[in-house]
Parts: structure tokens; C-alpha cells; sequence
């Protein structure tokens, strides 16, 4: 049987396995002024379930501009790739900070069609890695 939406204990098992951290674009929770949404990665619109598999700690302006995408277009060959799924997928394997730690680049076809998707490196969120990285908080452990 289906439930509507994920308990509050889920929820808390979905932020504390985040680490508190958007698990796209990796802005922290504690720092963030809009309380982060528990999204569903791929959306019951299109057969996602409730299951912890399926859910992720995602900031607002992530989650927003996902929405119900699961896919979107490499900027370099125009291709349609998966969009970065954080339960299958490593961080890491897709993205790394730049020099100053302050933008998100994609290393693969997922990693830059989800960077450009979900536009990671919004001047907001890139001003809050550059103020947080003085203050020694950024990046996140
Ligand atoms: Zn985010």
C-alpha cells in the first residue's frame, strides 16, 4: 500500500543522511533561510515511490527547478542524460568545486546537464559559498 508522503521520522533519516546538505548543490541546510524539501528523485508523476531509495534533502532552488525533470540536456553535445541521482550516483564521480570553491563543474554528461538544470551555481547560492568559505564553513565536510 502507498502513503501519501514520507513520515517525519523519514524525513529525518532523508536530512541526517544528507549530512543537512542539499544533495545537489550542496548548500547546508543550518545557513539556509527557506527550511529544504524532502524530494522525491524521481517524482510519483512519473512512478517514483515514497521509499528512502527514492528520496533526497534538497534545497528550494534546487528543488524548484527539477521539479518533475529526470533528465535535461548536456550543454556540451546536446544530448538528453539522466539528471544526477543521488542515491545511485557519487557526487564526486559527477562534480568538483573550482579553484575557489565557490562553483559546482560538471565532469560528466550528468553532471553538467544537472548543473545547468538546476542551475547550481545561482549568483545566491555562489555569494553563500563565498562567505561561508571565509567563515571556514564551506566547502561542506
Ligand atoms: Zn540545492
Amino acid at each position: 500500500m502507498s502513503r501519501s508522503r514520507p513520515t517525519a521520522r523519514e524525513k529525518g533519516t532523508v536530512a541526517q543522511r544528507a549530512r543537512g546538505c542539499c544533495e545537489y548543490c550542496k548548500s547546508q541546510a543550518a545557513y539556509s533561510p527557506d527550511t529544504f524539501s524532502i524530494e522525491h528523485i524521481v517524482p510519483i508523476a512519473r512512478g517514483g515511490s515514497h521509499a528512502l531509495a527514492n528520496l533526497a534533502l534538497s534545497c528550494q532552488g534546487c528543488n524548484n527547478r527539477k521539479f518533475i525533470s529526470i533528465e535535461a540536456e548536456d550543454p556540451v553535445n546536446g544530448l538528453i542524460v539522466p539528471l544526477f541521482h543521488p542515491r545511485r550516483d557519487r557526487w564526486g564521480d559527477h562534480f568538483a568545486w573550482n579553484a575557489d570553491f565557490t562553483r559546482i563543474v560538471g565532469l560528466t554528461p550528468t553532471g553538467r546537464a544537472t548543473v545547468e538544470k538546476l542551475q547550481l551555481n545561482r549568483v545566491g547560492v555562489v555569494n553563500l559559498r563565498r562567505v561561508m568559505l571565509i567563515a571556514g564553513l564551506h566547502p561542506p565536510k
